[in-house]
């Protein structure tokens, strides 16, 4: 076996996937066609094509108009975690939704999170993949906004919604603006994570462990220009989902050997690959294992490690999380056996 391949095929968690960044092609062009809705193109395979970040957003918001009922939503989840499956033996994902991208358009919370728990559990009847849901603040959203979505996701709660996140553009809106979202959804018993030191200072995860009580990191990048931070987060084990492709596009760090996840892991920091918006950035999770280890030539023990660390970043308990360890445990020495011959 190649290793390429090995790598595609290593099995996978995955905790930073927006699921509004995995719509296909063709189904934003079948959604467009239902709902009426024109694009810039007929030509399916250009849709994703954009030269900004100005450009991404707009297609980002464009894509996801098409998405409107529950049928749709349950589509999009089944679809995202079957294209994990099929190109990177995806078995576990906890993903993001941003609610608010739907609700300003109109969208209930209600059609929202009980379609993409639809899809979610088709898949895993097809697929034998889990899933479980992230509801996520838009940054650029005002606080009382976020309040009001964290609320909402809360009186629709469901338990395959399991925790509150925040992405979107960090530097102009710091974490502490979203404190009262937090509060109230540790309080209710979800858990907490936050794209951060992403696009700002490192003081951001400090204020995302210690203030907002966030258990893990999104991203992270920026910590390594805080030896003290580097440190705690060392200390205290925090995981951090990180991306190699959406952030090589985003931030231009398209030479993957000098990309900051390298460092990171060289300080000791526990860290596992994402593919984040996945058809969007032209990539998927086995993707990005494949580039990322292949690129930097890593040994197949720390693409072990890199997968290992995804298992216990994850909100299972201990025994699921020990159950899946053994279940990676036995395809992987499988996948040893074929690499070595
Ligand atoms: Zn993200």
């Amino acid at each position: 076996m190649e290793y390429a391949e090995y790598l595609r095929q290593l099995p996978k968690v995955e905790l930073h996937c927006h699921v509004e960044g995995t719509l296909r092609p063709q189904t934003v062009a079948d959604l467009a066609r239902k709902h009426d809705i024109a694009l810039p193109t007929t030509d399916v395979d250009r849709i994703y094509d954009y030269e900004t970040i100005y450009e991404f957003l707009e297609i980002f918001r464009l894509v996801n108009s098409t998405v409107i009922e529950a049928g749709d939503f349950a589509r999009i989840a089944y679809e995202s975690l079957e294209d994990g499956v099929k190109l990177g033996n995806l078995k576990y994902r906890e993903m993001f939704f941003n609610p608010t991208l739907h609700t300003t358009r109109g969208v209930a919370m209600s059609t929202i999170i009980d379609g993409l728990i639809d899809g979610c559990r088709a898949a895993e009847n097809d697929f034998g993949v889990r899933c479980r849901l992230i509801a996520d603040i838009y940054r650029q959203d005002p606080p009382e906004m976020a309040l009001q979505m964290t609320q909402e996701v809360l009186a629709n709660r469901r338990d395959e919604v399991i925790g509150l996140g925040m992405d979107a553009a960090e530097a102009p809106d710091p974490p502490e603006k979203f404190f009262e979202s937090f509060r109230v959804a540790g309080e209710a018993g979800l858990h907490l994570t936050s794209h951060s030191a992403e696009d700002g200072p490192p003081s951001n995860i400090s204020t995302c462990l210690d203030l907002l009580g966030c258990e893990r990191i999104d991203h992270g990048y920026h910590i390594l220009e805080d030896d003290a931070v580097v440190a705690r987060c060392r200390d205290d084990g925090i995981h951090f989902t990180c991306c190699p492709t959406s952030t090589a596009v985003v931030y231009g760090w398209p030479d993957l050997t000098t990309h900051p996840i390298n460092a990171m892991m060289k300080a000791g920091l526990l860290v596992h690959l994402n593919s984040d918006d996945p058809t969007m950035f032209r990539t998927d999770i086995g993707k990005e294992y494949v580039d990322f280890v292949g690129q930097n030539e890593y040994p197949p023990e720390t693409a072990k490690q890199l997968v290992r660390n995804g298992v216990d970043a994850s909100w299972l308990d201990d025994a699921e999380k020990a159950e899946l360890h053994r279940a990676f445990d036995d395809e992987i020495a499988a996948l040893d056996k074929a690499l070595a011959g």
